[in-house]
């Protein structure tokens, strides 16, 4: 077999980056090597992202650059997976010829055979956008069973991948087009996976998925009943797993069970992502998000109940076709009221095919603009705040990056740490007690104490 090189760059979230991974995996097996200079790449793959209309054109505006290396290159193929390939993969096949494959979400399985016949010259062009209603993980297992245990150093965590789709159709969300309907992916396989994993020396997972709190509602095995909080447990019983994270959750589907798992569950990291969306009921409303600022404050309440040191962070829109200034002035008081540790925050942008894109009362670029400072400029005093709360404090975190002067860690409540000596050789996934000692907006700094009972 003869070696190639792959290269891919990857757009958006985290559901994407674990693409890109399965699809390296499911290369390296056909001889394809991962390399991160495109000049040398016989494949060159861009992952894409069509969430914001900003992450969509600069994965044309790379598109566009590569008509010139396929010019230079004949020989080298150029392809598109990810969300981008799914929604306009018509258009892609018409608008740019020098692209040879587009692949769809659910087909990143078939990039070997697709990628065999154009290497053979069998044909010219490969699509695939077929959005189906089975899992389409299974091949994965064995992948990773043929992976011997490996000491580098960013293999001490990884994602794991539940559930795909989603069915709540957000008015503003391109995610049911691009990722199709919610399917829960069989129990028995997520915990083979995980079990690998941990085998190889993995120390922190996080499960992925768009909706994961719905976890078990739709299955691809007929008769499996259980739900996420059943499903956090059994993971994190898997012995050897230090940390377990998930993302992502939607309000409505925040079960008490659920809750309880941050008291209950030992390895479960104290950091919660709940994407609200806006502080108006009725931009809610028109978001169909399904619930309302009352509810998701309760939800707040109860799990600082359970977790008291649970640290909380969003995802807010601005300028939602209609928000007025009231409306705006609420996800003000809403970031006052919850104090969120950290946000993703972003200007509405109209979505192809999404509800909202047809709604009439559009706001103006420059509100949108000013909306999104006074947000950030807020939460960014708040997450300052958030963080001198660590001051003087010993915590618990994970090792990152031991290579460069200063050691970079994280807390659990996600918190990027850098540690400024050690007194014990330290290196990724190993977990060290920390005491804090400054608070940046974005991160902490601390010395190490001593290695963790857990480590
Ligand atoms: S919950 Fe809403 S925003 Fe999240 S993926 Fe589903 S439709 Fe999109």
């Amino acid at each position: 077999m003869m070696n190639k090189n792959l290269y891919i760059k990857t757009f958006g979230c985290q559901m994407n980056e674990r693409d890109s991974e399965i699809i390296e995996q499911l290369l390296a097996q056909e001889g394809y090597i991962p390399t991160d200079n495109p000049g040398d790449a016989d494949v060159i793959l861009i992952n894409t992202c069509s969430i914001r209309e900003k992450a969509e054109q600069k994965v044309f505006s790379l598109l566009g650059a590569l008509r010139e290396e396929k010019k230079r290159n004949p020989d080298l193929i150029v392809g598109v997976a990810g969300c981008v390939a799914q929604q306009e993969g018509e258009q892609i096949r018409e608008r740019m010829p020098h692209v040879d494959l587009v692949v769809g979400t659910q087909q990143i399985y078939r990039l070997p055979e697709m990628l065999q016949r154009l290497a053979g010259k069998v044909t010219t062009r490969e699509i695939a956008t077929n959005l189906e209603s089975a899992f389409a993980i299974p091949p994965f297992q064995k992948l990773l069973k043929d992976v011997a245990p490996s000491p580098a150093p960013q293999n001490y965590r990884r994602f794991v991948t539940i559930m795909q789709g989603c069915n709540n159709f957000c008015s503003y969300c391109v995610v049911p087009g691009t990722r199709g309907r919610e399917i829960s992916r069989p129990l028995a396989d997520i915990l083979e996976e995980v079990e690998i994993l941990v085998a190889q020396g993995i120390k922190e997972i996080t499960l992925l998925g768009q909706n994961v709190n719905s976890y078990g509602q739709t299955n691809a095995v007929a008769g499996q009943a259980v739900t996420f909080p059943g499903l956090l447990r059994q993971v994190a019983a898997v012995g050897g797993l230090k940390r377990l994270r998930f993302t992502t959750s939607h309000p409505k589907d925040l079960t008490d069970e659920l809750m309880r798992c941050f008291a209950e569950i030992e390895i479960l990291c104290p950091h919660f992502h709940l994407p609200v969306q806006s502080g108006s009921d009725a931009v809610l409303k028109r978001m169909n998000r399904k619930y309302t600022i009352a509810h998701y404050l309760d939800k707040v309440e109860s799990l600082r109940r359970y977790r008291p040191d649970i640290a909380l962070a969003t995802d807010i829109i601005v300028g939602f076709p209609g928000e007025s200034e009231a409306d705006f002035a609420a996800t003000m008081e809403l970031l006052e009221s919850v104090r969120f540790h950290s946000s993703f925050s972003f200007k509405y942008s109209d979505r192809p095919h999404t509800r909202s894109a047809g709604f009439a009362d559009k706001i103006p670029e420059e509100v949108k603009s000013q909306r999104l400072t006074a947000f950030q400029r807020r939460q960014d005093e708040i997450s300052l705040e958030r963080n001198i709360e660590s001051l003087g404090n010993v915590i618990e975190v994970m090792i990152e990056d031991s290579h460069a002067a200063a050691v970079k860690a994280r807390s659990g409540a996600n918190q990027v740490v850098h540690l400024s000596s050690s007194p014990v050789d330290v290196y990724p996934g190993d977990l060290v007690m920390a005491r804090i000692n400054q608070a940046g907006k974005h991160s902490l700094k601390g010395t190490i104490m001593l290695q963790s009972t857990r480590r």
